[in-house]
């Protein structure tokens, strides 16, 4: 992909917003039949490598915290191909749960359960599936086919981003809660259609967490409450210490201003609306925008 380019799929760009704003490779693949939901939604969870690297696989840092306690796989033994998904069972001891990424084939290991097998279009495409090691050709394993190469559509990526934006908020306790104005925002955005990410930091500059974000269009959308925002209409000052209060209140104006401009010098266009505005209205707003932005990149 070149940057700038018009026909980059929902899909890339979704996946290049996550690797540029989040530092998460996002890996796309298919689950093996009859594997627990529960092992599925775990697998979703960003972890890293262990910094102790193997050769042969990636291996997940935190995976056995997550894995240990789910119900698992009851067999193993399961060829390995390249790109398969792999968990350790209870046999392997102190492993069991530690979640792996097969880098080359490798033999079966009854210690071991295939969860699922990464998306790699070439593998399938060029190279079929006869890569396997000589100890499992001839194998008609069903769970041994071939990854798939259109990625799994079972959660669409930018819904899932938005859950794991919730879920991270949640475990971090993030302190600041969705407002109601912004969740009607939203709302009224998702009833038209639109697709966002939400609460999510954009520039390195500076720490703001736009409230709204579409990457692709790089707008950066606020929902303003009236009273932390200062609103000329209905911003009132508490009676004890208002002279302070006044100053605390008129910084954080002062500071919404610095960080437009921060973002706007970075391309972005910053669309503020207050909790007092008419929700369709600003939903209207943030579509106008959007419009700008269709007709510039003329789709
Ligand atoms: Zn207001």
């Amino acid at each position: 992909m070149y940057v700038g380019d018009p026909a980059l799929s929902d899909h890339s760009w979704s996946r290049l917003g996550s690797f540029v704003l989040d530092h998460v490779v996002v890996l796309d693949g298919t689950a093996a039949p009859d594997v627990h939901p529960a092992v599925i939604e775990a697998l979703a969870v960003p972890d890293r490598n262990r910094p102790d690297a193997a050769e042969s696989m990636i291996r997940l840092e935190h995976s056995r915290e997550r894995f240990a306690g789910l119900p698992l796989p009851e067999l193993g033994g399961q060829p390995r191909p390249a790109g398969s998904v792999t968990v350790q069972l209870a046999s392997a001891g102190r492993y069991c749960g530690e979640v792996g990424i097969v880098l080359r084939d490798l033999p079966a290991d009854d210690r071991v359960a295939v969860l699922g097998a990464l998306a790699v279009p070439h593998r399938r495409c060029e190279t079929g599936p006869s890569q396997s090691s000589s100890a499992d050709s001839g194998s008609t394993d069903p769970r041994a086919r071939p990854v798939k190469c259109r990625p799994s559509t079972r959660i669409p990526a930018m819904e899932q981003w938005e859950a794991d934006d919730a879920r991270r908020r949640h475990m971090a306790r993030f302190g600041r809660r969705d407002t109601a104005p912004e969740l009607a925002v939203r709302r009224e955005l998702h009833r038209r259609g639109r697709r966002f990410f939400v609460d999510r930091r954009v520039s390195a500059r500076c720490r703001v967490r736009p409230d709204l974000v579409f990457p692709r269009a790089r707008i950066a959308v606020f929902v303003d409450g009236c009273f932390w925002h200062y609103c000329d209409e209905h911003a009132h000052l508490p009676k004890a210490n208002a002279a302070l209060w006044r100053e605390k209140l008129l910084a954080n104006r002062r500071r919404d201003a610095a960080n437009t401009a921060v973002l706007q010098s970075e391309g972005w266009r910053v669309v503020r609306v207050w909790e007092h505005d008419d929700v369709c209205e600003a939903a209207d707003s943030i579509e106008l925008e959007l419009a700008r932005w269709t007709s510039i990149v003329g789709r």
